[in-house]
């Protein structure tokens, strides 16, 4: 009897699948760097709270490694660091392989663009002696999660003749931040019977800005008056300069560690900076790879890849058939012999909602980088569903390299669903596949990773590109 039953636990051992939580399996030499990586991660997300300073944080840190702006015809060789700009929101890199480029690059694209309150093109205006903004929201959000909260502003201002104003205010301990109101319950009998996704209304997100008049008698629009007066002091702008001008009001708070036992990250913009951390930091420590690294940070995910700096645009096709002509080789037989990683985080189950999860096919916090076959909508819509084989590469790639990892799906079939940029990649014949974090609160304001998720996601992309 007793015999029996260790067969079939060594039967069990050989035959089935073993799910566990990655602590368990990590030594804790491993999990200090894991701790310590993620200091570095939680700096990135403070300093780079938009695409635009996420472009400028990377081409600061990797020129400071090595890497040079990519010139055409400055024959390039094994070993070489080379990036190019994309209009300041987006950003490619490459480190040159040993390999003949024909046979493929390795290539881990990541967005840095995340749901956030736009400012309108005609944004301040002002409504019974208070100051206020219009926005417009970008991305996929739950509008009311942005009420009563502490709000930055970021972005650009470009002025009639041409220069341009950069603006951050409200991360500074004794700088202003900014609102949008709520209604009080006592008098929110009408908008509590609203559903959830018209608690708060789109046209509802008016941010506050301030209340205090020009002292003038007798003048109309007097408090907009004196903080288009604030603004001209500050920043030297009129009015007509919003018309051309990116603004973001993005959570005014800074990443902070979670749990007693500090095992997760809360912050604004995990989806997608904590895959693009780990992508760049992986191309950082780059050196002499077999196959030419290229790594993607792009803009404009969250409303769909469009517009030339997001990745349903040419440019990164651009980039590689310009790398390919280097060599004397042609973009498209390049693209054809290509892998990709499509960086990107995924929904981790959460025990206080677990009815939109199929719990055997979902990931869970703290089992490591999350592997994603297929993305999409009813019946797998928009996904390019990585093959068989490839994932088995992938598979085989990452257990060789001792990544701790995990399949999961976004949520239970028709319950809702999601893409990332792997189509658009897979589009241009390239091997790709989904893999990145799981995250909480997906698109709150405030989102949560575990640490060891963001560090094994860090050594999957490593292990890819080295
Ligand atoms: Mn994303
Ligand atoms: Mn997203």
């Amino acid at each position: 009897m007793s015999k029996e039953k260790s067969e079939g636990k060594e039967l069990k051992k050989a035959l089935l699948s073993k799910k566990e939580n990655a602590f368990l399996k990590m030594k804790s030499e491993d999990i200090k760097k894991c701790d310590k990586f993620c200091e570095g991660y939680k700096a990135f997300l403070d300093a780079a709270k938009t695409e635009r300073e996420a472009v400028e944080y990377t081409i600061k840190l990797i020129e400071d490694n090595g890497f040079v702006e990519y010139k055409p015809g400055m024959k390039l060789k094994a070993g070489d660091k080379i990036y190019r700009n994309n209009r300041g929101k987006a950003v490619m890199m490459a480190v040159i392989g040993k390999e003949d480029i024909k046979k493929g690059v390795r290539l881990c694209a990541a967005h840095i663009d995340s749901p956030r309150l736009d400012l309108k093109q005609c944004p301040l205006y002002e409504d019974t002696e208070m100051a206020l903004f219009k926005t417009h929201y970008y991305g996929g959000i739950k509008k009311y999660q942005w009420a009563v909260s502490p709000l930055a502003l970021h972005g650009v201002i470009v002025k009639a003749d041409g220069s341009k104003v950069k603006v951050t205010i409200g991360e500074d301990e004794d700088d202003p931040v900014f609102c949008v109101n709520d209604l009080l319950p006592h008098l929110a009998g009408d908008q509590m019977k609203r559903n959830l996704a018209q608690g708060i209304k789109g046209e509802e997100l008016n941010i506050v800005i301030g209340s205090r008049p020009f002292k003038e008698d007798g003048l109309s629009d007097a408090v907009k008056l004196n903080i288009m007066q604030i603004l001209n002091e500050k920043y030297g702008i009129v009015e007509d300069d919003f018309l051309s001008a990116e603004l973001e009001a993005v959570p005014a708070f800074k990443a902070k560690d979670i749990g007693f036992d500090r095992s997760m990250i809360g912050a604004y913009g995990h989806d997608d900076r904590v895959c693009a951390y780990t992508a760049l930091m992986a191309a950082v420590k780059c050196s002499n790879p077999k196959h030419t690294a290229v790594t993607v940070l792009t803009d404009k995910e969250e409303t769909g890849s469009d517009g030339n700096t997001g990745l349903q645009s040419a440019y990164l096709k651009y980039f590689i058939a310009d790398l390919a002509a280097e060599f004397g080789a042609e973009g498209r037989e390049v693209l054809s012999n290509s892998q990709c990683m499509s960086a990107d985080v995924n929904a981790a189950f959460d025990p206080t909602f677990p009815d939109v999860m199929d719990k055997r096919n979902c990931a869970f916090i703290n089992y490591g980088v999350v592997v994603t076959k297929f993305t999409g909508a009813r019946g797998k819509s928009g996904t390019s569903d990585a093959s068989a084989e490839f994932v088995g590469k992938i598979r085989s790639l990452l257990d060789e390299n001792k990544v701790i990892w995990q399949t999961g799906e976004l949520g239970k079939v028709d319950m809702g669903g999601g893409g990332t940029v792997a189509a658009y990649i897979a589009n241009l014949n390239v091997d790709t596949i989904d893999v990145g974090v799981p995250v909480l609160s997906m698109h709150a304001p405030f989102e949560t990773v575990s640490k060891i998720d963001v560090y094994q996601t860090y050594k999957a992309f490593e292990a890819f590109i080295k």
